[in-house]
């Protein structure tokens, strides 16, 4: 049987969330910060360990048969390959900004000006697709000094909280594209056995993240309304408590509207709620 490959960064942003990932779906392996290649000891998988911009022609040349990386650098690279699942980590923005003091309101108005990017592909197809005409100054890195230095008028990258673009004396002007990490194999690649299951390992460690454990005590009489909250994974499980009158009800409910719903739940009745991590859901 052939050895399955799978391309993740080496170092940087996603490098510690992919590996985590990987061991989370009870993959063992070594993770020297020195090594390029490591064997996964108990499934037939290698992991090589590579710069992130390199992984899409990696995998669309079948060099390795998976990848993780960011959608970003996919569409950046213009490699032909096939998104198997979104990870939900490495999320990011990429976004035109121009300086603090400018008082550009539409996009019409960057015809003619330069932007600088480290991003020109994804820069070019949206100008492209909205009808404008500006140059685009292909720089490796440090972008946010462009229009500081002169270099151009405005910039596209990746921003996350703002606080880089605030320090160099420019604002978020138009929001390009959404990213995050995702999961690809090469476009047309058989989806084996051994791919098929480490896809749905990957996909019960997403599902259980997204989730949380509720175990909590309710009396009878409050029983219906607390259960009408938790969905469970089929529905709650029901246990009685020693105490007569009372049950304990177990269930899982989802990260995002966690808060919105322990506060339903108190006021439901619900006491000593108890709130603990999933490791997997297999469905
Ligand atoms: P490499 O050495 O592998 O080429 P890099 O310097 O190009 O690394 P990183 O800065 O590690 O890349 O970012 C990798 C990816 O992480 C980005 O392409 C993007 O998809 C994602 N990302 C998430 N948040 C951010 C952020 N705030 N800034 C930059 N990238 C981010
Ligand atoms: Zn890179």
């Amino acid at each position: 049987m052939k050895t399955l490959k799978i391309a993740i960064q080496k170092s940087g942003r996603l490098n510690e969330k992919s590996v985590e990932i990987l061991k989370n779906c009870g993959l063992s392996f070594e993770n020297y910060k020195s090594s390029l290649i490591a064997t996964v000891a108990n499934f037939p998988l290698e992991i090589l360990f590579l710069r992130d911009d390199d992984i899409p022609e990696y995998v669309q040349d079948g060099i390795a048969d998976l990848g993780i990386v960011g959608e970003n650098v996919i569409i950046e690279s213009g490699a032909n390959v096939s998104y198997l699942q979104k990870l939900g980590f490495g999320k990011c923005t990429l976004k035109i900004a121009v300086p603090s003091t400018s008082t550009i309101s539409d996009l019409q108005q960057l015809d003619g000006k330069a932007i600088a990017t480290s991003y020109p592909v994804i820069l070019e197809k949206y100008l492209k697709a909205n009808g404008v005409d500006a140059q685009i100054r292909n720089i490796s890195g440090s972008v946010e000094i462009g229009p500081g230095l002169g270099l151009s008028d405005a910039i596209f990258d990746i921003v996350s909280t703002g606080g880089t673009l605030k320090s160099n004396g420019l604002k978020p002007f138009k929001n390009v594209m959404d990213s995050e990490a995702v999961l690809i194999a090469g476009n047309g690649m058989e989806l084996n056995e051994e791919v098929q299951e480490l896809l749905q390992r990957i996909q019960s460690v997403l599902r259980a993240k997204a989730t949380k454990y509720v175990v909590l005590n309710v009396e009878k009489s409050n029983l219906q309304a607390v259960v009408d909250l938790l969905p469970g994974v089929k529905s709650p499980t029901i246990v009685p408590l020693f105490e007569e009158g009372w049950v304990a009800v177990h269930s899982v409910i989802a990260e995002q509207d966690f808060w919105e719903k322990i506060n339903n739940l108190k006021a439901a009745g619900a006491q000593g709620i108890v709130v603990m991590p999933i490791e997997k859901i297999i469905t």
